[in-house]
């Protein structure tokens, strides 16, 4: 019998890794810091302002990275400017999400039978028989695949990270207490990079086609916003949402919750509309914008349209932004973009 015992011990354990799945705390850390990071604005240090990114062309950077150079460029007390980030290039470069290497288990846990003998409890390592007077002694936790006593599973139920990314599937499950804590402090956290983690799913599922799109177009507005004066505030209006002007494929719990819910997509498409708005209103950003390179037409372009509006499409090279027309003209024509000549075409 203590063998036995000892056994289910020892394949507790091998279980129990399974509780990496979602604590990512570093990444939340970075996305916490980078939200905070206008309300910092006035405290932080002039050396921090200047990351020296001109110079790391390849650098993937983190969302701490956006918050140093947000600050850089929000700051007025900041005399030397030149190392801060300052083209759309560089957006486009801080804003690239790095893969994480480790992919995280998304195995959901189907409940096993109730064990007959004792349980060494895998929150407290208390030793606990599986039944007191005929009462279960031991609840399931979906989030883990063990068993816990009473103390530490108090019979809460939560949606499990790996049924909603597996399966699509938002019902509640029985969880260890601290695992509904984990899941609850990681509800925000963008860290479910779903063209990994189901990819079939990511590819299939028309919502997930929808909130690609959307992603792209706030990676483009990144590109004005972010070197706006008003970056800030700008930025800070996408709270929870921002990792969205990263390109990469990160969702936190709570976006897979509100894409199955709908009111993610309608959010992202609110805040575009109102970043869109300040764009065409804002002197600062008007002046990133450019006039068609092709038709001498003196209306600003940018590289996205007010709803009505005809279509824009961009250098590949130097992103400058064309008529849709006029760039498609250029191409049939197989002449070279007149702003950067075709510099760096492939
Ligand atoms: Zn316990
Ligand atoms: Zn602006
Ligand atoms: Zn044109
Ligand atoms: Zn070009």
């Amino acid at each position: 019998e203590e063998k036995e015992s000892e056994e289910k011990r020892g394949e507790g354990g091998e279980d129990g890794k399974e509780e990496d799945v979602f604590d990512l705390e570093a990444v939340a850390d970075d996305l916490l810091d980078f939200v905070a990071s206008s309300k910092e604005l006035e405290r932080s240090s002039s050396a921090n302002l200047h990351r020296p990114l001109h110079n790391e062309p390849q650098h993937a950077a983190s969302f701490a990275d956006m918050a140093s150079f947000t600050k850089g460029e929000a700051s007025s007390s900041s005399n030397d400017r030149s190392n801060t980030i300052r083209s759309q290039k560089e957006v486009k470069q801080a804003l690239t999400q790095q893969e994480d290497d480790d992919l995280p288990l998304y195995t959901p846990h189907s409940q096993t039978p109730l064990p007959t003998l004792s349980v060494s409890c895998p929150s407290c390592q208390t030793v606990v028989p599986p039944k007191k007077f005929l009462r279960t002694n031991l609840r399931f936790c979906f989030y883990t695949g063990q068993w816990y006593c009473r103390g530490c599973h108090k019979g809460k139920t939560s949606m499990v990270p790996a049924y909603i990314v597996t399966n699509w599937n938002f019902k509640k499950f029985l969880v260890n207490d601290s695992a509904y804590e984990e899941i609850l402090a990681g509800w925000d956290s963008p860290v479910i990079d779903m063209a990994t983690a189901n990819p079939k799913l990511y590819k299939t599922l028309p919502e997930f086609a929808r909130v690609r799109r959307l992603r792209q177009r706030m990676t483009t507005i990144a590109e004005f916003i972010f070197l706006c004066k008003d970056s800030e505030r700008l930025v800070g209006m996408a709270a929870k949402r921002s990792h969205f002007f990263a390109t990469g494929n990160y969702f936190s719990l709570h976006d897979l919750v509100d894409l199955k819910g709908g009111g993610l997509l309608v959010e992202l498409e609110g805040l575009l509309k109102r970043y869109q708005e300040h764009v065409m209103k804002c002197k600062e950003c008007r002046g990133r914008g450019n006039v068609c390179g092709e038709c001498n037409n003196k209306e600003i372009l940018f590289p996205f349209v007010l709803s009505g509006g005809e279509g824009r499409k961009r250098c590949r090279s130097c992103g400058h932004v064309y008529h849709k027309e006029c760039y498609e003209m250029l191409e049939a024509t197989g002449a070279e973009c007149k702003s950067c000549g075709g510099e760096g075409k492939e």
